[in-house]
């Protein structure tokens, strides 16, 4: 994986840093892969070194973009939103665009980004194929930036540009992610002992018990809780609110963790803390750093209209946001 930093990276133009506390209503398992020690059970959870269990940064900002795209994949069809390049149908495979078949679709192909890194800017319009040279822009454009920002910071640009929303938040194998998220650690007096459940391989197909297979898992009890950081750098507002899509559901319940879902385990609820949360823009900046850590305000709602503002979602049908702040 070669993500590299894209000129919006190497200059500060925000920075949030979010708390809170998930807590699991149901039991859950992240697992630590398949046990060899005969006295534990198939498979156990994973832990820290202190035997602990805890929840892999990864595994939570995976499932948090698992759901975001989900929604964005439906809200690029519908009528009623103008940007259709909210998210990938399926993310990180190589490959050559199909000519013909827009879907399934990546916002970039390899072999696209390839292209891009190889051709000089210059001779784009001359070399590259469509459909990639197509989303171009044009070629005074194209010699203007050159002549500020050098080759670099146009290729890096261009790759920015071309990537859909979610990538360009969650990243993509060509793009830093904007969103980092650190282990998930216990707070202590909400974990005591692990369950031990027994369960029956089952056959996908025919839905029959595979050969008898019994084999018992490691959960972690409902009531845990675990503090939840969450850094995001240089997201603009727009990125904000679709990262709230993700952030929202999280609070809601809507979201679950690790495996065994079918049989109801994974669930949880997010609760942000807002007092321990801090947002850095150019407005705060000097005051953050030389006088007052004040935060500017963690404002979802203005984010996620902000995004939907971005990507030109039409709300004529429910009123419309600007009526409702008129009215007010
Ligand atoms: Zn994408």
């Amino acid at each position: 994986m070669t993500a590299f930093s894209s000129p919006d990276m190497s200059r500060f133009t925000s920075w949030l840093h979010l708390r809170g506390r998930l807590t699991f209503t149901t039991s859950f398992r992240i697992g630590a892969g398949r046990s060899i020690a005969v006295d534990e059970p198939d498979l156990p959870v994973l832990r820290t070194v202190d035997g602990l269990p805890y929840i892999p940064g990864s595994s939570l900002k995976g499932a948090l973009r698992s759901h975001v795209e989900a929604l964005l994949r439906t809200i690029q069809t519908l009528p009623d939103v103008e940007d259709r390049n909210l998210a990938c149908t399926a993310v990180g495979k190589p490959g050559r665009r199909p000519s013909d078949d827009p879907f399934p679709h990546l916002c970039l192909f390899q072999n696209e980004v390839s292209r891009l890194k190889e051709v000089h800017p210059e001779e784009w319009h001359q070399r590259l194929e469509p459909p990639l040279r197509d989303r171009l822009p044009d070629p005074d454009r194209l010699r203007q930036d050159l002549a500020r920002k050098g080759r670099q910071g146009v290729v890096d640009e261009m790759l920015r540009a071309l990537s859909c929303w979610t990538c360009r938040v969650f990243g993509a194998p060509w793009l830093a992610s904007k969103v980092l998220i650190k282990d998930l650690f216990l707070d202590e007096g909400t974990f005591y002992t692990t369950e031990i459940r027994d369960g029956v391989a089952i056959d996908r197909d025919t839905g029959r018990v595979a050969g008898g297979r019994k084999y018992q898992f490691e959960a972690v009890p409902a009531g845990a809780a675990f503090h939840l950081e969450i850094l995001v750098e240089n997201a603009s507002e727009a990125e904000l609110g679709l990262l709230w899509l993700g952030i929202r559901a999280l609070e809601r319940g809507e979201v679950l963790l690790g495996g065994a879902r079918s049989r109801g385990l994974g669930w949880c609820r997010l609760q942000v803390d807002q007092e321990g949360s801090r947002y850095v823009a150019r407005e705060n900046l000097l005051d953050a750093l030389f006088g007052s850590p004040r935060s500017l305000p963690i404002d979802p709602d203005r984010w996620m209209r902000a995004f939907a503002e971005a990507v030109g979602v039409r709300l004529e049908a429910q009123g419309g946001t600007d009526a409702q702040e008129t009215a007010e």
